[in-house]
């Protein structure tokens, strides 16, 4: 029977917090596996600017909602507004998934499943070698803890628009995880080809090039790419972004964020319903809809 056609007062209510939110698949990856698995749920995008999350918080509990992703910029903030957080999204500062357990707000961070998933095959060339991250937000985060905790790393490069966000990243991963070889640089400094060109793996944890922004790119240092690199653009919409088609045309290994995007809701389908969701099926649906 058709998702629509099967709303009633059982229906599970799942959704996303997020501003903006209209670049976000998660509505039509959710409800197309519960489709599938013909459960009586529903995932529903929530436009929510910072100044209503509280409330919107709030309104999980009163409306019965079962859960819901955190997109962005939300990810650091809500943390003060839940009741449990899980172990690994205290130790990134990020929160992407919350369950409402019985009206209380269980908070966990399933993209650094999501990173792990994707970078797994890149293990061995990425150990004790040096990162360039761009962008210090929410995902960045998940991406720094993820390197520091199960790659390995040995030194990280941190290139942010606001250097106190960077500054107080490096703070943080020093403080939680004893991590003491961070650097922070400007975004679009020249001297960054430098940085770019001494990584072996280059991440673009930023909303640059995101749709529908899909002419913009975190660095127009085209020197900056070479062969012996990996770089991974979290976005997935578009599924290559400008700066994937730089990295590309210099010779890097390409990654895109469509399977982390994939690995990191499964995971939270599995946290609201204790279902399992296909990745490998749910990857290519989804491929052929871009
Ligand atoms: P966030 O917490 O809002 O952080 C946004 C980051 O982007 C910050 O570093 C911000 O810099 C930077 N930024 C945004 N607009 C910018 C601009 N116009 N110029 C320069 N810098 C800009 O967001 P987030 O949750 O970390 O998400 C970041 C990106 O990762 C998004 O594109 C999101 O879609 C993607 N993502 C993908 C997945 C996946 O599953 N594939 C999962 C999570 C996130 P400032 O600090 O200077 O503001």
């Amino acid at each position: 029977m058709k998702l629509t056609n099967k709303i009633n007062h059982e229906t599970q209510i799942v959704g996303i917090l997020g501003h903006p939110i209209k670049h976000s698949y998660s509505p039509r990856m959710h409800n197309m596996t519960f489709e599938n698995q013909n459960l009586n749920c529903i995932y529903l995008p929530f436009d929510i600017p910072a100044s209503n999350l509280k409330d919107a918080l709030k309104s999980l509990i009163t409306l019965g909602i079962k859960g819901v992703n955190v997109t962005i910029p939300h990810k650091e903030r809500i943390i003060q507004y839940l009741d449990h957080v899980s172990e690994a999204a205290s130790s990134v500062g990020a929160v992407n998934t919350i369950v409402n357990q019985s009206g209380q707000l269980y908070g966990y961070n399933t993209d650094v499943d999501g990173i792990i998933e994707t970078l797994l095959p890149y293990k061995n060339d990425i150990a004790k070698n040096s990162v360039t991250i761009i962008g210090a937000g929410g995902a960045a985060r998940a991406v720094l803890y993820t390197l520091i905790r199960h790659f390995k790393v040995g030194k990280i490069n941190i290139i942010n628009r606001t250097e106190e966000r960077s500054e107080s990243l490096k703070d943080y991963f020093l403080e939680k995880m004893h991590f003491n070889n961070i650097d922070v640089y400007e975004l679009m400094a020249k001297e960054n080809v430098e940085v770019y060109n001494s990584s072996k793996l280059i991440i673009n944890a930023t909303s640059i090039g995101l749709f529908p922004n899909i002419d913009d790119t975190p660095t127009d240092l085209d020197d900056s790419f070479n062969p012996n690199q990996i770089v991974f653009d979290l976005i997935y919409n578009p599924l290559k972004t400008k700066f994937l088609k730089i990295a590309e045309s210099k010779g890097a290994t390409i990654i895109n964020g469509l399977k982390m995007f994939v690995v990191q809701g499964a995971k939270s389908y599995e946290l609201w319903t204790d279902k399992t969701m296909d990745v490998d099926k749910t990857l290519n649906e989804l491929k052929k809809q871009f």
